[in-house]
């Protein structure tokens, strides 16, 4: 391109030296990081094809980001079920069917958005695309509800929800582990990513019946020979809490282990799935 047609900014602030830059400075900033996102994400967002006009690595608008919709209301004290139609009641622990019959091995979960819309899309980016900067906001999302929930969600170390072997190597990575690295950074604490291992991988039929689901998990996870979990809090970490069939059979190995708690967070929760031991919805 010859220099003449380059855009009159840059050409202004180049001809002004440092003057230039600082009088330029913000409007070619942000012309600069404008015509950054465009060249990494020039199909706009990935969920509405609207423009992306902000420099946040994120391929999603912040419209969108700003449409998912929270965990919120009257939840489960457990599991974090939203329980909708119930008036808290003074000194009464509120439970779901599940944990009123003590199904989980879990202290405790709780989920950043409902499993719907426009969240759906954005779990289906991280786990199959990869895309940390995604993983990164999530991780912000699930510090300031760990933040929020307080001593009751107070753990030792981050652990991810883990991947079979084999799975991982065929995705190159854990779409869980996207969301506990930056979630320890950010609470300080320290990442265990082969704290746990899954010893048999899930079966590769799409959908699994309530029993399947709970089957394909019973005993499907192991703590990794030589490592420490004695007496240790650990906050498990997951994409989706669709049963909590997965964050329970790894609650289960982490609690033989040795483990003093288990909590969970996940960035989407499945809403609309049975619960075990009920025959609702
Ligand atoms: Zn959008
Ligand atoms: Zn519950």
């Amino acid at each position: 391109m010859a220099s003449g047609s380059t855009s009159s900014g840059v050409a202004e602030a180049r001809r002004g030296g440092v003057r230039g830059w600082l009088r330029h400075g913000r409007g070619l900033l942000g012309e600069i990081s404008d015509a950054i996102v465009s060249v990494f994400f020039p199909a706009g967002c990935r969920i509405c094809d609207g423009l992306l006009t902000s420099a946040s690595r994120i391929p999603i608008c912040a419209e969108c980001l700003a449409s998912f919709e929270r965990v919120r209301g009257i939840l489960c004290e457990v599991c974090g079920r939203p329980l909708p139609g119930l008036t808290r009641k003074e000194g009464e622990a509120q439970l779901c069917p599940a944990c009123q019959n003590k199904t989980y091995a879990f202290e405790k979960a709780r989920s950043f958005a409902l499993y719907e819309g426009a969240v759906v899309r954005a779990i289906l980016l991280l786990k199959f695309e990869q895309i940390e900067p995604l993983g990164g906001w999530f991780a912000e999302r699930l510090a300031e509800l760990a933040n929020a929930e307080g001593d009751s969600l107070a753990a030792d170390v981050v652990v991810p929800v883990p991947l079979h072997r084999q799975r991982e190597r065929e995705r190159g990575y854990n779409q869980a582990a996207m969301l506990s690295k930056p979630l320890a950074k950010r609470l300080r604490l320290p990442h265990k990513a082969v704290l746990l291992m899954r010893t048999r991988a899930r079966p590769d039929k799409q959908m699994l019946s309530l029993e399947e689901r709970w089957e394909s998990v019973r005993g499907a996870f192991a703590t990794r020979p030589g490592s420490q979990v004695d007496n240790l809090r650990v906050l498990l970490v997951d994409d989706v809490l669709t049963t909590g069939a997965t964050l329970d059979a790894c609650a289960r190995t982490l609690r033989d282990a040795g483990a003093r708690s288990v909590v969970a967070l996940t960035a989407a929760r499945a809403i609309r799935n049975p619960l075990p031991g009920t025959r609702e919805w």
